[in-house]
């Protein structure tokens, strides 16, 4: 079997896929991926701020019909680079779901010229128009079996293994 090297867009989109299994929000798993110069600068899920309660074990604080508590995973993201000081101008990013408008603003706020989404999600058009007015672009990246079929991650859980301590977020 020829070995057949996983494209850029397929392995930043899927670390963001991995990202989003991390959500803490019921509402939404959604990852994000900050890529610059094809290396991954941070990355980024739906969470509560750290140190506050995760809805996952709490319920979600629902007002108007949106979870309060989640910071996005695309917020979270920049966020983490905003924290260690990471410049995210002319960067790219990978993100599980098309941005809602508060992301899509921050994102090219923060810099970041090419979105990449996976799934479409309540596509907004302001945000569409935005990322078009101010210059930056959106593809949509479709992730390709063949690239995963050959990934056999992890073992079989056996009843005796216990369930590892949770001290992070
Ligand atoms: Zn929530
Ligand atoms: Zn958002």
């Amino acid at each position: 079997m020829t070995l057949e090297r996983i494209p850029w867009d397929q392995y930043f989109m899927a670390q963001s896929v991995l990202l989003s299994l991390r959500s803490t929000c019921t509402r939404l798993e959604v990852g994000a991926t900050v890529v610059r110069d094809k290396r991954i600068i941070a990355g980024g899920y739906n969470g509560s701020v750290s140190g506050d309660v995760h809805c996952i074990d709490d319920g979600c604080y629902m007002v108007d019909g949106h979870c309060v508590r989640t910071i996005h995973a695309e917020m979270n993201a920049i966020l983490q680079c905003a924290k260690f000081g990471i410049p995210t101008e002319g960067a790219e990013i990978y993100v599980t779901h098309f941005p809602c408008l508060q992301c899509t603003k921050m994102i090219l706020q923060a810099g970041i010229k090419k979105i990449h989404y996976l799934k479409d999600y309540r596509n907004n058009e302001y945000a569409m128009a935005l990322i078009k007015q101010v210059g930056a672009t959106v593809d949509q990246v479709t992730l390709s079996k063949k690239y995963f079929a050959e990934l056999q991650l992890g073992e079989e859980e056996t009843a005796s293994v216990e369930e590892a301590p949770q001290t992070d977020q």
